[in-house]
């Protein structure tokens, strides 16, 4: 058989009707224990010599559909799901660093994740660089000799700047330093950063995994060695894991994951264009519409654009709140990869824990915008806006 496509993976890896009664759709093995064979077989399963479920903890057939299905969509050996985008961001960062090391992350980052890399720092001396990545000189010069791990996050949240993968991927080999990247803003269906070198990807797959604003979740994707390591370790031991309904409700997410991203891109770009033409609008900030050696970046290794778009609006914090008040179709909301478009003002609500003055740095004013296009009819989108931009004096 030739190797399949990404839309077939989509539906199919991890699954197998055959073992499950003939039932099509995965069923949700909703129960905390099981029951072991012998007691011979229960000693088995906990020396690691049977491959028996023990506790759902520690392993559970639909979350493990799940895991299965997001590592070969990331073109990876094994994945992890976790409670929470944070809850795989915390397991993976806090396996990969001890006390009084230094991680080199990009300037641009999900709040809560920034309150963490501060929670290590204070409690644990863990430092962080926060770099822009962008070229061979800048990367080199964030690392130091306690560096246990480079994190980026590409397009930045809310920013969508870009950090080019291979080459923060290859840097980082010569120091044997893991790369993991936050791919949340892409999905696998965009870009693949374990294809670029780097070593582990992340995702809040409450987001665009599943699709449909039902769910908190989380996933962790990289080699079966390191993730055999999380799983026994910060997975195990600190708990942050997935409920079985919840793993059920994005395996049916992802099956309309390719299609979903086709419209949200093709939406996302429409808007973009009517955008620029619209005097009440400064800047905005879209894969493949930025400088040349961003768009280079975005050519290399991202297949679309997404559907996420930052733009400032001309005027104050007031003005930008009045903006997002005038708003129907369009929910003032954070999330993202909904159905439903959804907008928000990153430095009063999912950045405001981020100081003033290193918000500032990270190029998130008052005056930004995230807008996370849905699926509804591009048009209806764009008139929502543009009549809540006309209102702005
Ligand atoms: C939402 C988000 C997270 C956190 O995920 P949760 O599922 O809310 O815990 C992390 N990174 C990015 C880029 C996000 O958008």
């Amino acid at each position: 058989m030739p190797k399949k496509h990404f839309a077939t993976d989509a539906i199919h890896e991890g699954y197998d009707s055959k073992n499950h009664l003939g039932s099509l759709s995965t069923p949700i093995y909703q129960t905390s224990t099981y029951e072991f064979d012998s007691a011979e077989h229960g000693e088995a399963c906990f020396a690691g010599e049977s491959e028996g479920y023990i506790y759902s903890r520690l392993g559970n057939p639909t979350v493990r559909a799940l895991e299965e299905r997001v590592a070969k969509l990331e073109n990876g050996e094994r994945g992890l799901a976790f409670g929470s985008g944070m809850g795989a961001i915390s397991a993976v960062l806090v396996a990969l660093t001890k006390a009084n090391d230094h991680i080199v992350s990009s300037t641009g980052l999900y709040g809560c994740t920034y309150g963490l890399l501060k929670m290590f720092e204070d409690k644990y001396n863990i430092t962080s660089t926060f770099s822009d990545l962008n070229t061979e000189t800048v990367i080199r010069d964030a690392i130091q000799d306690n560096t246990s791990v480079i994190y980026l996050e590409t397009p930045i949240n809310p920013t969508m700047q870009l950090i080019d993968l291979e080459l923060v991927a290859k840097i980082a080999k010569e120091f044997d330093i893991p790369v993991v990247v936050d791919n949340t803003f892409s999905t696998p269906y965009i870009q693949r950063p374990l294809d670029f070198g780097c070593d582990v990807v992340l995702h809040s797959a409450t987001k665009y995994l599943n699709g449909h604003g039902d769910v908190i979740a989380g996933i962790a994707v990289g080699s079966k060695e390191f993730l055999d390591e999380v799983a026994m370790t910060t997975q195990k031991d600190m708990g942050a894991i997935l409920a079985p309904f919840d793993a059920w409700l994005i395996l049916r997410g992802l099956k309309t994951l390719p299609i979903r991203m086709d419209r949200h891109t093709a939406n996302a770009e429409k808007i973009v264009a009517k955008l620029a033409a619209h005097n009440k609008v400064t800047d905005i900030y879209y894969p493949g519409k930025g400088r040349p050696d961003q768009n280079e970046i975005k050519e290399k290794q991202m297949s679309l654009s997404g559907g996420m778009i930052a733009f400032e609006v001309d005027g104050s914090k007031e003005t930008t709140q009045q903006l997002l008040n005038h708003l129907d179709i369009i929910k003032v909301a954070v999330s993202l990869g909904d159905a439903e478009t959804l907008i928000e003002q990153p430095a009063t609500m999912t950045h405001a824990v981020i100081p003033e003055e290193e918000r500032l740095k990270m190029g998130i004013t008052n005056s930004l915008i995230r807008l996370s296009v849905g699926l509804e009819h591009w048009e209806d989108i764009w008139n929502d806006l543009d009549q809540a931009l006309n209102k702005l004096d």
